[in-house]
């Protein structure tokens, strides 16, 4: 243990969400490319990364679903109106750089955001209630082309001005 992932004061809690194996994130900027790979030829990867670039996830494949949250906790989250998450199978997922933890309690649950302790942007989240999944903010990968979200939730919190094009599923 190299001190960076010890448990903080719930141990329980930092056990679960452990986060690894952890690469130095040059492996993943600067690994040589994988055109012509067999596996790549019909896998999509993309690579999410923070503000500094300290703190970087490797998606392989495409996200299990995309979801807004208009949550107040998002809009603080990002400082923006709402939030992205594309979520993926945790083994699909990697992540290359140092994290800090914010363990938030939601009602019955929690979600834990994985950010970078030197910009301060959060890349990764998990929520107690999705076991075996973590989120990558969409915004983190820079991507135009990035698939757009197939779910808008807590719309009770919803800025009147914010409409999405498309279809998707809408909760409140
Ligand atoms: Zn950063
Ligand atoms: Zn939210």
């Amino acid at each position: 243990m190299d001190g960076r992932d010890r448990p903080g004061q719930d141990g329980a809690v930092e056990a679960r969400v452990k986060l690894s194996p952890r690469l130095h994130v040059t492996e993943l900027f600067f690994r040589p490319t994988l055109n012509g790979d067999a596996e790549n030829r019909i896998m999509t990867t993309r690579v999410a990364h923070c503000a500094c670039r300290r703190l970087a996830a490797e998606a392989q494949g495409e996200p299990l679903i995309v979801s807004a949250c208009h949550c107040t906790e998002c809009q603080r989250r990002t400082g923006s109106p709402f939030g992205l998450g594309a979520w993926y199978a945790k083994d699909k997922v990697r992540i290359a750089g140092e994290t800090k933890t914010f363990i938030r309690p939601v009602e019955d649950r929690t979600v834990i955001n994985h950010f970078c302790p030197t910009c301060g942007g959060t890349v990764l989240w998990e929520a107690s209630k999705r076991e075996g999944l973590i989120a990558i903010a969409i915004g983190m990968f820079g991507d135009p082309a990035f698939p757009p979200p197939a779910r808008s939730i807590y719309e009770s919190h919803r800025h009147p001005w914010i409409e999405f094009q498309g279809a998707m599923e809408h909760l409140a």
